[in-house]
C-alpha cells in the first residue's frame, strides 16, 4: 500500500468482497439467502469537527474517534488526524424490502431474520475489517464491539449510545437523516450500517450535502410524511420519532410475534423503512407521486 488513495480502494474492497462473496452473508433461512446487497463505503477523518459537534447534538458521552481509539489502545500516543473512520451501508435485498412492504403491523420473516442474523453478519464484517487491517500492521477497532460501548440517557433523545453508526455514516458522506430518524442513503433507508476506526491515512469522502436532513422530502419540500402513515403505533409524527413508543412495539410486541410465527428469538419492524419513497434511493418529488393515492 503506497498512498492514502490506495488505502481507500483497498478498504472499500475488503467490505465489498466480504458482502459480495463470503458465505457468511446469509440470513440463515432454508436457502441461505444473502442478507445484504452490494454495500456503500465512505470515510471520515478522526479529527472531523462533526465528531465534536455530535457531543452537542447527540450527547457529551458520544465518543470522538480519538476517544474510543485511545480507550481501546491506552498505551498509544496519537493525534486525532492519524485516524480514519471506515463506514459502510449494507442495503436490504429486494426480496426483503418487497416482503416488508406488504406488512402493516409486524415484520416479515426476512426482515426479522436480517435484524438478528443480518446484524450478526455486520458484526462479522466489523471483526473481519479489523483483522485484515491488523494483519497489515494497522491498529484498528470497531466502536460497536467495544466493551465500553453503552446506551446513555439523553436529555434531547431520551436515550442514545456512545457511538452511533448512523452518525459515523453521515460524517462519511453516506446519507442524511429522515423524519423517522433513519439515514437516507443513495441506496435508501432500508439498510444496516457499521464502522471501524483505524490508524491509517485515507482521504475523507465528500459529503454531497450541507444539511443533515437534505434527502428527506418532508424537510426539504414540505411533502411526504409517508413514514408517519407506515408506523403501526404512531411513533412518527410531524414532530419526529418517538423512540419510547417505537421500542415498546419492538419489545415485547414484535418479539412475541417473531417467536410464535417464525420460530426464533428475534424482533424487528422497519415498516417506516419500506413502502416509503426513500426505501431504496434518495427520493424525489416524482417518487412521491406514486404514493399520493395510497
Ligand atoms: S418517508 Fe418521506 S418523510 Fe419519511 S423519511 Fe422518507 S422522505 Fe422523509
Ligand atoms: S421501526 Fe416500526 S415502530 Fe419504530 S418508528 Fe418505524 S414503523 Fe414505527
Amino acid at each position: 500500500m503506497t498512498n492514502s488513495t490506495d488505502h481507500a480502494a483497498w478498504l472499500e474492497s475488503i467490505v465489498l468482497d466480504f458482502i459480495n462473496s463470503s458465505p457468511e452473508n446469509n440470513m440463515q433461512n432454508q436457502t441461505n439467502e444473502s442478507a445484504f446487497e452490494e454495500p456503500l463505503v465512505g470515510f471520515s477523518r478522526g479529527d472531523d469537527s462533526l465528531y465534536q459537534a455530535y457531543k452537542l447534538h447527540v450527547g457529551s458521552f458520544h465518543w470522538t474517534p480519538h476517544e474510543i481509539f485511545t480507550l481501546s489502545f491506552p498505551d498509544l500516543e496519537l493525534r486525532p488526524e492519524e485516524l480514519t473512520v471506515i463506514s459502510w451501508v449494507l442495503p436490504q435485498t429486494k426480496a426483503t424490502r418487497a416482503d416488508n412492504r406488504k406488512q402493516s403491523t409486524y415484520p416479515s420473516e426476512r426482515w426479522a431474520r436480517v435484524r438478528i442474523y443480518g446484524e450478526a453478519v455486520n458484526v462479522k464484517l466489523r471483526k473481519h475489517v479489523v483483522a485484515v487491517l491488523q494483519e497489515e500492521g494497522y491498529q484498528a477497532m470497531a466502536p460497536m464491539l467495544s466493551p465500553h460501548w453503552e446506551w446513555k440517557k439523553s436529555e434531547q433523545f431520551v436515550f442514545a449510545s456512545t457511538w452511533s453508526e448512523r452518525h459515523a455514516a453521515y460524517a462519511s458522506g453516506l446519507g442524511t437523516f429522515g423524519l423517522c430518524d433513519g439515514l437516507i442513503t443513495p441506496k435508501g433507508k432500508a439498510m444496516r450500517t457499521g464502522s471501524v476506526v483505524a490508524r491509517i491515512k485515507t482521504p475523507p469522502s465528500r459529503r454531497p450535502y450541507t444539511d443533515h436532513r437534505e434527502y428527506c422530502l418532508f424537510f426539504t419540500q414540505g411533502i411526504c410524511g409517508r413514514c408517519i402513515l407506515r408506523c403501526p403505533v404512531g411513533a412518527i409524527t410531524e414532530a419526529g420519532h418517538d423512540k419510547l413508543k417505537c421500542r415498546q412495539h419492538l419489545k415485547p410486541t414484535t418479539a412475541d410475534y417473531v417467536k410464535s410465527q417464525y420460530g426464533f428469538d428475534g424482533y424487528g419492524c422497519g415498516l417506516c423503512q419500506t413502502g416509503v419513497p426513500c426505501e431504496s434511493k434518495i427520493p424525489s418529488k416524482k417518487d412521491m407521486e406514486k404514493y399520493a393515492s395510497l
